[in-house]
């Protein structure tokens, strides 16, 4: 018997294969397996979750709330496991934003990131418009991996005031 939540996925898949006539959106099952993961049933849903949507950026309470609104029921601890578990296995880039506050994103090429404070949200920063300079060398035997920068931002404080003139 299936799930809601799996009734649900595989009604969005469905939808996808429908919507893409050449399908090159590789299965789930086989996007984990590649990635060395066992295909349990909370690791596709999950999966499905983050990952049939397009480019995004999630935290593991976001994730959380979104799984139980799609009627899948998993605990918060199996969620940071697993998102752990894709973010070992390549499918998924940790962003740090400061102790308490971690932020996966479904898009694991080296790029940089706005926070919004008061909103809790991750933005991409174009890379265009950054440029990282004056990196000390590393030391003796080791390389840089990756650089992350958190720019942190919020709304203008100004109010939108009257309309001058
Ligand atoms: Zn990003």
């Amino acid at each position: 018997m299936q799930t809601p939540g799996q009734q649900y996925l595989m009604k969005r898949f469905d939808l996808e294969k429908s919507q893409r006539k050449t399908s090159s959106h590789p299965c789930l099952m086989a996007v984990l397996r590649m990635a060395g993961l066992r295909p349990t049933r909370q690791r596709i849903a999950l999966a499905g979750l983050l990952f049939s949507g397009g480019h995004r950026h999630t935290s593991a309470e976001q994730l959380h709330a979104e799984a139980e609104k799609a009627g899948v029921k998993v605990s918060l601890a199996t969620i940071y496991n697993a998102l752990h578990q894709f973010r070992d296995a390549g499918l998924l880039r940790e962003i740090s934003v400061d102790a308490t506050r971690t932020y996966f994103d479904t898009d694991t090429s080296n790029h940089h990131h706005f926070f919004v404070e008061g909103e809790e949200r991750v933005i991409d920063i174009d890379s265009k418009s950054i440029d990282v300079v004056g990196l000390p060398s590393p030391p003796g035997g080791m390389e840089i991996a990756h650089v992350d920068i958190v720019v942190r931002v919020r709304r203008n404080r100004k109010r939108p005031g009257k309309t001058t003139g």
